[in-house]
């Protein structure tokens, strides 16, 4: 959710499309464009176009009104009408898994992703209960956040099941090194994890037809560094040692691959852009250090790493970011956590470097 410069990254296709609009990429691969109502205003969706069999969708937007009504015509022009033999989901995120349920349906076609992030899915969509809440509650007064800012996050139950009212009841599992075909061509699932899980990235090699393809969700984006968050259910999660170890691992890609990302625009530069997401997580591990030098809470790191003002699901993202890399340092032996005295409601942890000394 950082912006950083894209400047080690070219883009070779001129235009983009409208919300709601598409184009083709390279033959029989089109580049679809939903808008979304958030700050981040856009996702991309991939249509591979499997022949007699129909097309396969990559992602599909939110499941709100807004979204089927755009899909309506989406089905009908874009896709000529023919059918659909699946729906993937990169991840459970709402911009990303919102929409399936409802094409799955309305279509007959199958729906596919990792067993992870469909569980994960699932159980989000299907709501809370009291003791989930009371662990969100805990978790963000441990990060020391103020009482109008915690009041409006716990304000936000319930938001997941608005962008994602329902999620495929069945799946086919796609696990890293699957092939997934589509008419007469291959797509591999890439594995990973970091920004979600177990995000299902695809894979398509170079052929005379044009260039290897990766469909990469929200693994790696051109212009922003997705985000990587610890939340409350797994507290002592480190998503960031999986990041930084998917990061690694698109090395193993030719360097000129074209890049389908689910934000930004198609772009060159997979390797470049790897080392300057890995070099932009390393520089916040060291501003992080320094400034635990003076013990501090997950907040206050917040509001260091995050000046500006942000709106409560900017805030739970950017907390959740905080934490993962505070968590990675502790990993690391980089920091230790003073846990906050317990009676009745948590007071907030403190994050400290071992080498400095002194009361907390
Ligand atoms: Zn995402």
């Amino acid at each position: 959710m950082t912006s950083t410069p894209d400047g080690s990254v070219d883009y070779p296709l001129c235009a983009t499309p409208d919300p709601g609009g598409w184009q083709e990429v390279v033959s029989g691969v089109l580049w679809i464009r939903l808008s979304l109502p958030f700050q981040l205003d856009h996702i991309n969706v991939w249509a591979l176009d499997g022949g007699a069999a129909g097309w396969t969708l990559v992602d599909c937007g939110l499941g709100d009104p807004r979204s089927r009504a755009v899909w309506k015509g989406l089905l009908r022009d874009a896709l000529g009408g023919r059918p659909v033999e699946r729906v993937v989901a990169t991840h459970f995120h709402p911009d990303h898994i919102g929409a399936a349920a409802w094409l799955v349906e309305r279509t007959g076609a199958g729906f596919a992703t990792s067993l992870t992030e469909w569980l994960f899915a699932r159980t989000l969509s299907a709501g809370n209960d009291a003791a989930a809440d009371a662990v969100v509650e805990r978790f963000y007064r441990r990060c020391g956040l103020d009482e109008e800012v915690l009041a409006s996050l716990l304000a936000r139950k319930g938001a997941y099941s608005r962008g994602v009212p329902a999620v495929p009841a069945t799946l086919t599992r796609l696990r890293a090194g699957d092939r997934l075909r589509v008419g007469d061509r291959d797509w591999t699932v890439i594995g990973g994890s970091g920004h979600t899980a177990e995000p299902v990235s695809l894979h398509r090699p170079a052929d005379a037809a044009g260039p290897d393809l990766l469909i990469s969700g929200d693994q790696i984006l051109p212009r922003i560094s997705p985000n990587i968050s610890v939340w409350p259910s797994e507290p002592d999660a480190d998503p960031l040692a999986d990041y930084l170890a998917s990061l690694e691992g698109w090395s193993a890609l030719p360097a000129d691959t074209l890049v389908l990302p689910s934000h930004g625009r198609p772009f060159h530069g997979l390797h470049r852009r790897a080392g300057d997401l890995a070099r932009h997580h390393a520089e916040r591990l060291a501003e992080i250090e320094t400034l635990c030098a003076e013990p501090q809470t997950a907040a206050a790191v917040t509001r260091a790493l995050f000046p500006r003002p942000l709106d409560p699901q900017q805030m739970l993202f950017a907390v959740g970011e905080a934490v993962a890399h505070l968590n990675h340092l502790i990993g690391k032996g980089r920091l230790e956590r003073l846990a906050g005295r317990h009676d009745g409601m948590p007071a907030a942890d403190l994050y400290r470097r071992p080498d400095v000394t002194g009361p907390a």
